[in-house]
């Protein structure tokens, strides 16, 4: 069964650019081989990531991912069953924090500053539709 499953969490220390290619190279390397697609998203020091796949798999991942001591305060946002896959062509796209996304993370932001932790689970569907089409990834 395909499932959906939302998280944000805190860099546990300031990651340079090497920390977040390490984390999409395994990101990448891992989720095509366990058939897992989804997005990841850097801004101020928060992620906020999708993960879809098989249930049991995904959980599994999951559980792997709560240990990286590179991050911490990791949350569930939603989780839920789906029919079908919204990030077909990516095995790990990170969308990162570049002025030419800001104007989407701040449409979604309750305040100054993009807060995935406040978002209720209708924002962040609808924030994951429009970054598979109007953003620039990072590969
Ligand atoms: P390697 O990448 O070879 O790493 C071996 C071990 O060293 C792992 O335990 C790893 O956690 C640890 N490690 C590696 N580099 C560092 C470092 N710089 N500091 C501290 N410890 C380190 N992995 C996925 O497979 N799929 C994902 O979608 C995914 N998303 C992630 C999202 C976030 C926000 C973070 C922080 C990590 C994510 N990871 C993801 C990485 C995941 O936590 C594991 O590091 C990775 O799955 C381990 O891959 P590997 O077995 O190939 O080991």
């Amino acid at each position: 069964m395909l499932i959906q499953l939302t998280y944000a969490s805190r860099c546990a220390h300031a990651l340079g650019p090497a920390d977040v290619k390490d984390i999409l190279a395994a990101s990448q390397r891992n989720n095509a081989r366990l058939g897992v697609t989804g997005a990841l998203c850097l801004n101020h020091g928060i992620f906020l990531q999708q993960l879809e796949g098989d249930r049991m798999v995904v959980n599994a991942l999951y559980h792997q991912i709560l240990r990286d001591p590179r991050h911490r305060d990791t949350v569930i946002l939603d989780l839920s069953e789906i029919t079908h896959r919204q990030f077909t062509g990516w095995s790990m796209g990170l969308l990162p924090s570049l002025d030419t996304n800001r104007q989407l993370f701040l449409k979604y932001s309750v305040g100054s500053e993009f807060d995935p932790y406040s978002m209720s689970t209708v924002s962040l569907r609808s924030f994951f539709s429009e970054v598979l089409q109007n953003v620039r990834w990072l590969e």
